[in-house]
């Protein structure tokens, strides 16, 4: 078998697959292999006419029918399938070889990873892809991680294949190791907060307005002209615009209520407490959809709980709309926010300097979150990299602040006619804590040295300090 490929995939279900077309669109010359050879069959007789691919049914012939330094990129189920396909291809490879994974690996696993093929002289590239199978077709955010050097030569080629906003590249190395899972991860965290957020919305005029999907749908679509255009806002549209063809009903009445989810919404959370970064919107994200299908919780609620609901009074429709409008808005920027203050602390945490708005610049193409503000948040970092708080930037401390008024008429209706807002009103007590002049953790501290001697520092005096209560009971 002679080295003529530039580039490997192996695992071709649906990602790996339409990554292999990408490359090959490209004009590369692409190495195919998954272990069960009749995806590799199948992808040559679907698409063989893409470009130029090498298939192979064996691990020792696609590595062999790769140039060297080779780049073999991964794209399997995530967990021990990684390990075990790693595990497969290391005896075939040849030192300074570079072995991506572009699956959604959790990021500890990409770092012990990283360090057991360095050891024998591999580059392991933990790469985050964003886009679903229509990005890893047309062009994915890429989130590639690793040893730097191995950007130099594989850079160029993400670079070609990933999306491009005003001609720059949805792509960029993200820092060594797990960094670019770890990136990946937080983006997936914040598309759970986006897609609640979203949802709040929705429902909010479903009850409010008494509007119809379709009708919801129609006021998305004049969203999507504004501020806040993004895909989400975009697919939102769409969706509730969608009838079931089997019932003539609206697509979104015959869907169960039922969120699922796959682990890096519960990953981001999870670090984030390890991390003490409050990411409020996030979590309550993540935990909706675990309120959503907590069944027998919600059968035992399910007309036994009183409500209490107020009746909407509702005199400016538009008026209305408008509040809805700023409220996500401004909560999705809290969002956002809480998500680039992880990665500034796990970056510090681990080592890795990620450029936040880097990151920012490189969603905004071919990712779920893919959104027009992105370059706003570019701009921020821009201004001051070291920006400690993102709504804390002129410019959007502008917009939420235009917005806060509406903010706090939406989830003040919400809570008084009973509709569940977690991520709005999380979000707007992050941003009335995250700007107190004080807050009641000076009750917390005194409680916590009362019954531990935990200590306490004072408000005028330097020191750490510890009060005998014994008499004040
Ligand atoms: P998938 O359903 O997650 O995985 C199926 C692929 O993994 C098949 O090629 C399968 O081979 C292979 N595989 C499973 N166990 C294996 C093992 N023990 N050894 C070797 N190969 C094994 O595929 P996917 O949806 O295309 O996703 C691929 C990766 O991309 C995943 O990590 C996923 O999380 C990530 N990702 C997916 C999306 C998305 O929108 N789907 C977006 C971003 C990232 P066989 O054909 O032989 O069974």
């Amino acid at each position: 078998m002679s080295a003529r490929a530039q580039i490997g995939v192996t695992g071709l279900a649906v990602m790996g697959r339409n990554l292999a077309r990408n490359f090959a669109r490209h004009g590369y010359t692409v190495a195919v292999h998954n272990r069960s050879y009749a995806k590799t069959e199948s992808l040559i007789a679907d698409h063989g006419g893409d470009g130029d691919f090498v298939p192979s049914e064996s691990t020792a012939d696609f590595v062999a029918s790769i140039e060297r330094p080779r780049k073999i990129v991964i794209m399997v189920k995530a967990g021990d399938p990684t390990d075990a396909v790693i595990d497969e291809l290391i005896p075939h490879l040849e030192e300074g070889d570079v072995v991506i994974d572009g699956g959604n690996a959790h990021f500890p696993d990409t770092i012990r990873r990283e360090h057991k093929l360095a050891e024998l002289g591999l580059h392991f590239v933990g790469m985050g892809v964003s886009g679903g199978e229509e990005g890893a077709l047309n062009g994915p955010s890429i989130m590639p991680g690793g040893p730097k050097e191995s950007y130099t030569t594989l850079g160029p080629i993400l670079e070609d294949i990933s999306a491009k906003v005003d001609g720059t590249p949805c792509c960029t190395w993200v820092g060594p190791d797990g960094a670019g899972h770890f990136v990946k991860m937080v983006h997936n965290g914040i598309e759970y907060a986006d897609m609640q957020l979203i949802a709040e919305a929705y429902d909010l005029l479903k009850h409010g307005l008494g509007e119809s999907a379709a009708g919801i749908g129609k006021i998305f679509e004049q969203w999507n002209a504004g501020d806040l255009e993004s895909f989400l806002i975009e697919i939102t549209a769409d969706v509730l615009q969608h009838v079931d063809a089997a019932t003539g009903k609206a697509f979104v009445d015959i869907v169960l209520d039922q969120a699922e989810q796959k682990g890096t919404g519960r990953w981001t959370v999870q670090n984030a407490l390890d991390l003490g970064v409050p990411i409020t919107g996030i979590a309550e994200a993540t935990f909706a959809r675990a309120l959503s299908g907590s069944v027998p919780q919600r059968e035992a609620a399910r007309g036994v709980l009183p409500g209490d609901a107020g009746t909407w009074q509702i005199e400016d429709r538009d008026a209305f709309v408008e509040d809805v409008r700023l409220a996500l808005y401004a909560s999705k920027l809290v969002a956002y926010s809480q998500g680039f203050d992880q990665i500034a602390a796990a970056s510090a945490e681990y080592g890795w300097g990620v450029d936040r708005g880097a990151m920012a610049r490189i969603w905004r193409g071919g990712c779920i979150i893919r959104a027009k503000f992105l370059n706003r948040i570019t701009e921020a970092y821009e201004r001051d990299e070291n920006l400690p708080l993102l709504i804390a930037d002129p410019y959007f401390a502008d917009v939420v602040g235009k917005g806060l008024a509406a903010w706090r008429r939406i989830v003040a209706q919400a809570a008084l006619n009973g509709v569940p807002t977690p991520a709005f009103a999380s979000s707007l007590s992050y941003y009335d804590g995250v700007r107190a002049d004080r807050l009641p953790a000076a009750l917390i501290q005194a409680q916590r040295d009362f019954f531990g001697a935990h200590t306490y520092r004072r408000v005028d005096r330097e020191g750490t300090f510890h009060t005998e209560w014994s008499g004040d009971r």
